[in-house]
């Protein structure tokens, strides 16, 4: 059984950690915030008083943290777990964060370093069902890929450091745009009195579905059941969508790459988030912000 490091024991973290100490693994932990660290203690987990003092001694060290810049903090920052961290120790950052951000924290730390976002969100995180897209070598992806079985269902080694980040980025920027093209195409149905169902009868098995058709049906009582269902509580929250979205533009603009629908969803997520109520509701809600609207609003 390995001996584990792990920062950032947030929403996914904390069921991340729980499920490496269901299988046997002994887990250090650390977060700033001490009522996340006392919500896996009892699970078994050791409390570190510092994110250096998770990392040493440990044989993989991870960390889940919410962006970029706590992400270069923890590992070479006022943190240092790079530097507290055995020589041979595997680094693993499961954040998702720009590219740019995960290769340089990567060559900088000095070890063996792995970058894997993952897809499946708290739910995912907590049934140990998420898909893990990383980036790194050949060597240091097997060495992890026992890991990754414990925590997820899938892993897919996408290349060299900052290829998972990349996968990610690109996966969530086709969600993004496909939830709005559904969701908008919803509306319009609407419009023409054409019955939801009947809509999602059609498209769900016609070359318009999609997984937000057909897996995360964004009207209520209509196909899979989702948080519409749920009078659009998340599942993925608007913001984090806006996130992601985000970090596809930073990744499209440092590698001069046209993605005008990237773009524009990520306007649409912006002024969603910011100007109209979207925070904290599921990104799906789009489609009662399009069915409130006319083309004049646009
Ligand atoms: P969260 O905000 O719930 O948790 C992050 C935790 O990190 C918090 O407990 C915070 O206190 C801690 N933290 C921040 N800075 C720290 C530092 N320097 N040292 C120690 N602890 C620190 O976020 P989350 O929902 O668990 O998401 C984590 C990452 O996973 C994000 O990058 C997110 O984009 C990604 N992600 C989230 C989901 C989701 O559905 N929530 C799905 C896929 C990917």
């Amino acid at each position: 059984m390995a001996r584990i490091g792990f920062v950032g024991l947030g929403n996914m973290g904390a069921h991340m950690v729980r499920n490496l100490l269901k299988a046997g693994h002994e887990v250090t932990v650390f977060d700033l915030v001490p009522a996340a660290i006392a919500s896996v203690t009892p699970n078994g987990a050791k409390a570190a008083p510092n994110a250096a003092e998770a990392a040493r001694g440990a044989e993989y060290v991870i960390t889940m943290l919410p962006a970029g810049q706590h992400v270069r903090d923890a590992w070479l920052g006022a943190g240092a777990m790079a530097a507290a961290s055995a020589p041979d120790a595997l680094l693993i950052d499961c954040s998702t964060i720009d590219v740019a951000t995960a290769r340089d924290v990567a060559e900088k730390s000095g070890r063996a370093f792995v970058d894997a976002p993952v897809s499946g969100g708290i739910g995912g995180a907590a049934a140990g069902t998420l898909t893990f897209m990383a980036g790194g070598s050949e060597e240091a992806f097997a060495k992890v890929a026992p890991l990754f079985e414990i925590m997820g269902q899938k892993a897919v080694h996408c290349g060299d450091s900052g290829a998972g980040q990349a996968a990610k980025i690109c996966n969530n920027m086709i969600l993004g745009v496909t939830m709005i093209a559904t969701c908008e195409a919803f509306a319009l149905a609407d419009k023409l009195g054409l019955d939801r169902q009947k809509m999602y009868d059609v498209v769900s098995t016609s070359s318009g579905y999609s997984w937000t058709m057909n897996a995360y049906t964004p009207a209520p009582g209509i196909g899979a059941k989702s948080p519409a269902d749920n009078d659009y509580k998340p599942g993925f929250a608007s913001e984090l969508m806006l996130k992601d979205l985000n970090l596809s533009q930073m990744a499209a603009e440092a590698t001069d790459a046209d993605t005008p629908m990237g773009a524009a969803a990520t306007a649409l997520y912006k002024t969603f988030v910011e100007d109209e109520g979207g925070l904290g509701r599921d990104f799906s809600a789009m489609l009662p912000r399009f069915s409130a609207r006319s083309r004049k609003d646009s």
